[in-house]
């Protein structure tokens, strides 16, 4: 699996994630740190779930997520196939 990460801010190396702290079900913060030894930044970045492209088939319904455009046209369409029966 690939690791998405940012390149460090400031020189544009690549950093490593040095620790994680969950904030809350869809967040996380990352502190990540430059691996340019002439650099040495270390930073908080965070990771946060942002909106639904597929539908899950076992959803968490105290999780609450925004739905992507598409997903919200499909399940409008969905429902007015059932205001015709
Ligand atoms: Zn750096």
């Amino acid at each position: 699996m690939r690791v998405i990460s940012l390149p460090c801010p400031h020189c544009q190396h690549r950093v490593r994630a040095a620790k994680s702290r969950t904030m809350s079900t869809l967040m996380k913060e990352i502190t990540y740190m430059c691996q340019n030894p002439e650099c040495g930044h270390t930073f908080v970045a965070s990771l946060e779930v942002l909106r639904t492209l597929s539908m899950s088939a076992i959803p968490n319904p105290e999780v609450r997520i925004h739905l992507s455009q598409h997903v919200r046209n499909a399940c409008a369409n969905q429902l007015a196939l059932f205001k015709n029966d």
